[in-house]
C-alpha cells in the first residue's frame, strides 16, 4: 500500500490505533463489484491477535455485498473517530479533526457455528464495551464476515494550536 503523503500525521503508537478501532463504530466497507466500487457502511468488531487485526462484520443472509465478496473477496476499508469542526480567521483555516485507519484485507463467509458465535461476541464487545454469548440458533439466522486484514495505514488531524 503507498505511504501517507503527509508523514507527521501517520499515527504509530499501538494504543492510539486501538483507540480509533474502539471509538470508530462504523466501518466503511468498499468492495469491487465487476467493474464498479461498491462501498457500504457497517458496524464491526476486532480483534488484534499476534500483531494480525482480524474484522468481524454481521448482517442479513442475503444481499449485494454477500453477492459480490462470493465473486472476489478483495475488500479495502476505512472508519474514523474524534470528528471536530474547527474554525479559522479564514475559509482555508477552517477544517476537522479525525483520527482514522484503513487499509486491505481477504473476507471470507464464515459457515462455521463456532466461528460465528465468537464474531458476534467480539462484535458487540467492540460495539458496546459489554460481554455476550451466543448459541447455534441465534447465529443461524444471520451471516458473519471475516476480513483478515493485510496491512493498514493511520492518520490523525489534531486541532489547530493557540
Ligand atoms: C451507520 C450504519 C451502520 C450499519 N451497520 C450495519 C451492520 O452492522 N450490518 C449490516 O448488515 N448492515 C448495516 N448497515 C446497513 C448497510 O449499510 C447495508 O444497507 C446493508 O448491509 C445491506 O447491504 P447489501 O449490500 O446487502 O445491500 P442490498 O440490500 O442488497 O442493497 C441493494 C442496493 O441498495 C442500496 N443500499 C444498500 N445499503 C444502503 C445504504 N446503507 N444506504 C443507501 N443505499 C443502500 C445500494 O444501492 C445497493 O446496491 C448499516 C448502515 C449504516 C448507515
Amino acid at each position: 500500500m503507498n505511504g501517507l503523503t503527509r508523514r507527521e500525521r501517520e499515527i504509530t503508537d499501538m494504543n492510539k490505533i486501538l483507540e480509533i478501532l474502539d471509538k470508530a463504530k462504523v466501518l466503511h466497507l468498499g468492495l469491487v463489484d465487476g467493474d464498479e466500487p461498491y462501498v457500504v457502511p457497517m458496524n464491526y468488531g476486532y480483534t488484534w491477535e499476534n500483531d494480525k487485526l482480524t474484522l468481524y462484520l454481521h448482517g442479513a443472509r442475503r444481499g449485494r455485498k454477500l453477492d459480490v465478496i462470493r465473486a472476489n473477496n478483495k475488500v479495502f476499508f476505512e472508519m474514523e473517530c474524534d470528528i471536530v469542526p474547527f474554525e479559522g480567521e479564514v475559509a482555508c483555516k477552517y477544517g476537522i479533526t479525525y483520527a482514522s485507519i484503513m487499509g486491505r484485507g481477504k473476507a471470507e463467509i464464515s459457515e462455521d457455528p463456532e466461528e460465528k458465535m465468537k464474531a458476534l461476541s467480539v462484535l458487540m464487545k467492540t460495539q458496546t464495551g459489554k460481554d455476550f454469548e451466543f448459541n447455534e440458533k441465534l447465529v443461524s439466522v444471520v451471516a458473519v464476515i471475516k476480513i483478515e486484514v493485510s496491512d493498514f495505514t493511520t492518520k490523525h488531524r489534531p486541532g489547530p494550536t493557540k
